[in-house]
């Protein structure tokens, strides 16, 4: 048996990968020793799992860790020592900054490091001034996490399939936080697909930055599509419902289109950004589409599957942004009607180059745009919501519409 090392907090923020990272650190640390505990406050290790999708990221960090150097100290007046570690998609970017200007911080790791922990945090905990792993490393990082537990926590899970970005939409720091794409083998990921059924989970969502784009090894001369995948996944028989988030239109396949209507463990439900509605606009985020290709693809996916609830991301007041150009935005929205969206007054990220674009538009004005976009997305999840009224749970579309939120995390 291994002995206790102590107790460990993790804190979560942004995406279902990042739950799913905070899981497997989670696992991996419970092999090493540490019980998990609800507060930092009784903490010997604390995480703090970040996200650098949204503004300020970086900022809320560090006021967190504000909030723990507090703790460390009123912790070390008892006599016990804390290691505070920052991980995820901030320690990537922000990188040595964060050890200069978070002295309290004793790691900062990378998301391609956890298998790595146990090992940092021993090194963290001898050496003064922290420690810094944020390398992308040859070394598969799946292929040492330990094998997930034998009593799934909840009958739903997140599995990573592919990682990293090759897309570099103009604004967006992914493809420099979590680097090229990278697809895990299609039998590693069977395997723990099973592991996680044998341990009671009956659905499972595929997650990847841009999970369409997976293309991993299958065993045989052709990588496998996330298609293949899916079919492979859905042999396992104690699995019920299989979802996938989050894709791009450039990498919606024929197959992937007409596996929504013909794989039944298939949950009819798909997000699928589209980002603004002028070409103009598009080009200049990089997206790789125009504003018909998403419509035609859209018109291709209900073809397939009429009854599949759409949500998507929208930016609002991108560089140079006109009125007309937002009024694009507004058509696309009337014309898909979607279920669910999230939707984003444009904010830029250091270091991507739309944060280096002129006309940035006024904030009054991407918020004014906001207001008006989410009035009309409010209206159709609203009927969508009511389309939904005196269904019978074990309705295919109810199933649908659980989704779980990419921003709160909530099951809704
Ligand atoms: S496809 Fe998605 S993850 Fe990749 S750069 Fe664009 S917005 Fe970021």
């Amino acid at each position: 048996m291994t002995k206790a090392k102590g107790k460990l907090f993790i804190k979560t923020f942004g995406c279902q990968m990042n739950v799913y990272d905070s899981e497997r650190m989670g696992e991996a640390l419970a092999e090493a020793g540490y019980v998990t505990t609800d507060t930092p406050e009784n903490a010997d290790l604390v995480i703090l799992n970040t996200c650098h999708i949204r503004e300020k990221a970086a900022e809320k960090v560090y006021s967190e860790l504000g909030r723990l150097k507090q703790i460390k100290t009123a912790r070390e007046r008892q006599g016990h020592g804390t290691t505070i570690a920052v991980a995820g998609c901030v320690a990537q970017a922000e990188g040595r900054e964060i050890l200069s200007r978070a002295p309290v911080v004793d790691l900062v790791v990378g998301p391609q490091s956890y298998h790595r922990l146990g090992d940092l945090i021993s090194r963290a905990g001898q050496k003064r001034g922290g420690i810094i792993d944020i390398d992308f490393p040859e070394d598969d990082k799946f292929k040492h996490l330990p094998a997930r537990p034998k009593v799934a926590r909840s009958p739903s899970a997140f599995l990573t399939v592919q990682e990293g970005c090759d897309k570099f939409c103009t604004f967006c720091v992914v493809p420099y936080t979590r680097g090229v794409e990278y697809s895990r083998p299609v039998r590693e990921i069977v395997e723990e697909a099973g592991r996680l059924a044998q341990a009671g989970v009956r659905e499972i969502t595929l997650l990847g930055q841009n999970v369409n784009a997976y293309h991993g090894n299958s065993g045989r001369s052709e990588p496998a599509s996330l298609a293949q995948l899916l079919r492979a996944l859905a042999e396992i028989p104690e699995l019920e419902r299989l979802r996938y988030t989050t894709s791009h239109p450039r990498d919606m396949s024929d197959d992937l289109v007409a596996l929504h209507g013909n794989l039944e463990k298939l949950m009819p439900y798909l997000h699928l950004p589209f980002q603004a509605g002028s070409d103009r606009i598009l080009a200049a985020m990089n997206r790789k589409h125009t504003r018909d290709d998403y419509l035609e693809l859209v018109r291709r996916i209900r073809a397939a599957r009429a009854d599949i609830a759409l949500s998507t991301d929208i930016i609002v007041g991108f560089p140079g942004e006109t009125d007309e150009e937002f009024i694009r935005t507004l058509e696309v929205v009337k014309s898909v009607q979607f279920s669910q969206a999230y939707s984003f007054k444009f904010s830029p990220r250091p270091g991507t180059p739309a944060a280096a674009m002129d006309d940035q538009v006024l904030e009054e004005v991407k918020s004014s745009r906001l207001q008006e976009l989410q009035a009309v997305l409010n209206e159709q999840q609203a009927a969508f919501n009511a389309s939904c009224v005196g269904w019978n749970l074990d309705d295919v579309s109810y199933k649908a519409f659980r989704a779980i939120c990419v921003h709160c995390l909530k099951v809704r």
